[in-house]
């Protein structure tokens, strides 16, 4: 089985994880839009979210006219949406109801959390019924060619 690789500016991660600090304590979303090639997924954009979630904190969903307006803009660049970024007050990985909204929107999942004491972000894929983490590399010279 082909093995998918996750591939980020290096400035994204901290992005996104300060911007996991920043919504504390609810939880942090953000889309990711790139385009996929073999099996390098390739961020080239990062749009950081607000969380529209009123029922808890430990949930989040987006604004869907923002959303809708982000994916035309994509679309128009040839990009997609390749990834949807969140974070947890629990350990970074998919909660049952990650795994229900992973079928229904099958890209990257990004995972932050900070229980230990500093964020860690993982990426996940969804293969057959199981979440599969997938490695997160920083883009190089390589990615330009794809
Ligand atoms: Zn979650």
């Amino acid at each position: 089985m082909m093995q998918y690789e996750l591939h980020l500016y290096e400035d994204d991660l901290p992005r996104l994880e300060q911007h996991a600090e920043t919504c504390l304590p609810a939880e942090a979303v953000s889309l990711l839009f790139g385009v996929i090639s073999r099996n390098i997924v390739l961020v080239n954009r990062v749009e950081l979210m607000g969380n529209e979630s009123k029922t808890s904190l430990t949930t989040f969903s987006v604004n869907p006219e923002r959303e809708y307006q982000l994916l035309i803009e994509a679309e128009k660049r040839g990009d997609s949406l390749v990834g949807i970024f969140h974070s947890h007050p629990a350990p970074p990985e998919p909660s049952k109801t990650d795994l229900r909204n992973m079928h229904l929107n099958p890209v990257v999942w990004l995972i932050s959390s900070k229980l230990t004491g500093t964020w860690i972000t993982k990426a996940y894929i969804l293969e057959e019924e199981n979440a599969i983490e997938i490695p997160i590399k920083y883009r190089n010279s390589i990615d330009s060619d794809l």
